[in-house]
């Protein structure tokens, strides 16, 4: 992409706590903590108003940690009503979505996939393939990023294993669901 406004980077170390098995975490951080997991190039404008767009392409590294597969932090939008669009340029993955009510929805990609993520969906990325996993994605410019969401709750409802050479959705057995009183909060904030 040219004629982005910045770029970030989330190194394998950046990643604790994502992973259910903490101990194949661990032993990789140790030998491999240094290597990027995961990249961004994005444009943003240079003044957010909401009618304005941030686009980019996200660069998601191959790789497992126990039966799991290389995955970004995955996040919930601020202004949780904002949608987003993801198309995959190279590679293999899954999008995963989870609605606050626990409700998820993994979709695959393979190059010319596009995926909608509506509005109120919790999103990551997940790399199932053995070549980067390479997106570009679109979303309005004033949604903002909530990382802590999925932390908050241990992690989404569901996992995206390995499955001989596909991948499988299994319940997560840390996933604490949200209160009533939770969801709708997230229901409401948007702007
Ligand atoms: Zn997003």
């Amino acid at each position: 992409m040219s004629g982005g406004t910045g770029a970030k980077k989330s190194l394998i170390r950046d990643l604790a706590g994502v992973f259910a098995d903490d101990a194949a975490f661990t032993r990789l951080a140790a030998e491999r903590g240094d290597e990027t997991a995961y990249g961004v190039d994005e444009f943003r404008p240079d003044r957010v108003v909401p009618q304005d767009l941030i686009f980019g392409t996200s660069t998601l590294n191959p790789g497992k940690i126990g039966e799991e597969f290389f995955m970004t932090r995955g996040h919930i939008h601020v202004n949780t009503d904002r949608p987003e669009i993801y198309f995959c340029q190279s590679g293999r993955g899954v999008l995963h979505m989870e609605l606050p009510n626990g409700e998820t929805r993994p979709a695959e990609m393979s190059p010319g996939t596009v995926v909608y993520v509506p509005p109120f969906w919790i999103h990551r990325s997940v790399n199932i393939g053995e070549e980067p996993l390479v997106t570009f994605f679109c979303y309005p410019a004033d949604a903002g990023q909530d990382y802590d969401i999925i932390a908050r709750a241990g992690g989404m409802r569901t996992l995206i294993v390995a499955d001989g050479a596909g991948w499988r959705e299994v319940d997560n057995p840390r996933y604490r669901p949200r209160s009533d009183a939770e969801q709708g909060r997230y229901l409401e904030a948007a702007r």
